[in-house]
């Protein structure tokens, strides 16, 4: 494909046909609002959304910059957090922020633990954070950025991070360790009381990850459901992330970062006082940061209030359930492990859950794929509750078209070589001559046949051909073509 440049508009649009033509572009969009969705939208419903819309654009224009300019959104996002706090097991001593999201309270979070540990545990080489396998990317991201060094320790078979692996992974280098909250693969909480016991043994900064987890957990212990402790009630705690932009309903580019002291947020403040534009100050990463994530933070908690979020959770945990069980009665798909909370992978022994995945696409659900064991991603939200039946049905026909598809057509050659461990017998350049013949060569997931394609990239995970491959493949897809 050609590249194009998009020559600048002369003159504006009309407002009617300028939003027409946005209108247009979303059609080709994963159907979110009705529910077939399983990722990237939490849905509570229009009602909430509408309210949470109507404060983003109060503050549309604003900027939480500088606290002094809108002391409105220094208060909405010291109350956020608090109240957040006040959740997550915190106290008076609890302070944090709000960050552009999740990948950003990472960020800040591990770069305050590289400071601190420069005070308080000093180490010759290169800072080494551990890693459950399945921690967010974020993780993996933040290490390349700051220059640590990630040391990744195996699940155990609960699919949570094995303490006893954790603990032979800590060296003299070691100042960090991570847990999440649960985990975004399979949705199951690690053991973050024994990471506890560990991080402080060895006097080590202990994040949790509750990106995910940080606002359904604790309503769904009010409602009853028993979980692991996850929260700074842990001792071990230092740092707690936690998303406004998913189970908070907030807006999108919100999350909150929580410390377990004011003493522990300085390592991220940042000043400069030598600039000749005046004293510059913030509190995380971003400099100008949208009042409106802040403002429809802030409506969402007061908006919803703990019982409209209980009754959000109950609504959600039900559709879980729902779901659950019906991915357990149909023959040939299980769950990878039991999630703790609202999280399903699906599995199976006996067929190709990629091309069960593709299926699904066809269907117009939009579902992620993921790798050891392969599996179909849930996230699961308030607005399921209307779908679950028929994706359910929809997932039966699907199993039964995938059945149908591998009597007929067995031996893809591609999966075929991928799956049995061929690959190595096979020199490289064959192979990738063998998958651009049978594939389009190129990571997409609404692609017709995506199957082969992920059967690759699971085989291949951690390949630098691969990963330059899906760099390109990203570079492409924002470039402008024709
Ligand atoms: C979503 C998520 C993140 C990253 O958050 P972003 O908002 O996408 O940057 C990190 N950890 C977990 C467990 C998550 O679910």
């Amino acid at each position: 494909m050609k590249k194009k440049l998009t020559p600048f508009p002369s003159q504006g649009l009309e407002k009617e046909e300028l939003l027409n033509r946005l209108r247009t572009f979303k059609k080709e969009d994963a159907r979110w609002k009705s529910g077939r969705t399983f990722s990237h939208i939490y849905n509570p419903g229009s009602d909430i959304t509408d309210m949470v819309r109507e404060a983003y654009n109060l503050f549309f224009s604003e900027n939480a910059l500088n606290p002094y300019t809108f002391p409105s959104l220094r208060k909405l996002e010291n109350e956020v957090v608090s109240m957040a706090a006040h959740l997550l097991g915190g106290n008076e001593d609890t302070s944090g922020c709000i960050t552009n999201g999740g990948t950003e309270s990472i960020f800040l979070a591990l770069h305050s633990a590289r400071e601190w540990a420069k005070n308080h545990h000093p180490i010759i080489g290169k800072p080494e954070v551990i890693l459950p396998q399945s921690a967010h990317p974020a993780f993996h991201k933040a290490c390349h950025y700051l220059q640590l060094q990630p040391v990744v320790v195996p699940l155990g078979a609960d699919y949570k991070v094995n303490p006893a692996e954790a603990w032979k992974a800590i060296t003299n280098n070691t100042i960090a360790i991570v847990g999440s909250a649960p985990a975004y693969p399979h949705g199951v909480i690690d053991h973050i009381g024994k990471l506890s016991e560990l991080a402080i043994e060895n006097n080590l900064w202990l994040h949790v990850d509750a990106c995910v987890g940080g606002f359904i957990l604790p309503f769904a212990r009010k409602l009853g459901h028993l979980l692991p402790d996850f929260d700074f009630t842990v001792p071990g705690v230092q740092s707690l992330s936690a998303d406004l932009h998913k189970y908070g309903y907030a807006a999108k580019g919100a999350s909150v970062l929580l410390y377990r002291n004011s003493e522990l947020r300085k390592y991220q403040l940042y000043t400069y006082t030598q600039w000749p534009g005046g004293v510059y100050a913030s509190l995380g990463f971003g400099g100008t940061r949208a009042g409106g994530a802040v403002a429809a933070a802030w409506a969402a908690f007061c908006g919803i209030g703990e019982a409209g979020y209980l009754k959000l959770t109950e609504k959600t945990l039900q559709t879980v359930r729902r779901l659950r069980q019906g991915i357990e009665a149909i023959n040939g798909l299980k769950l990878v492990v039991q999630p703790d909370i609202s999280i399903l992978a699906i599995t199976s022994d006996k067929i190709d859950v990629f091309a069960l995945a593709d299926k699904l696409t066809e269907k117009g659900w939009f579902v992620n794929r993921q790798f050891r064991p392969p599996s179909i991603h849930l996230t699961v939200s308030p607005i399921h509750a209307v779908v679950a039946d028929e994706f359910l049905l929809d997932l039966q026909t699907a199993l039964d078209e995938v059945q149908q598809l591998s009597i007929n057509r067995i031996g893809n050659t591609l999966q075929t070589v991928a799956t049995k461990g061929l690959k190595w017998v096979l020199p490289k350049k064959t192979f990738s001559k063998l998958q651009s013949l049978t594939t389009s060569g190129k990571p997409d997931p609404s692609a017709k046949n995506a199957a082969a394609m992920f059967q690759l990239l699971q085989e291949y995970a951690g390949d630098p051909e691969i990963e330059l491959m899906v760099l390109n493949t990203l570079d492409e897809l924002y470039t402008n073509t024709e």
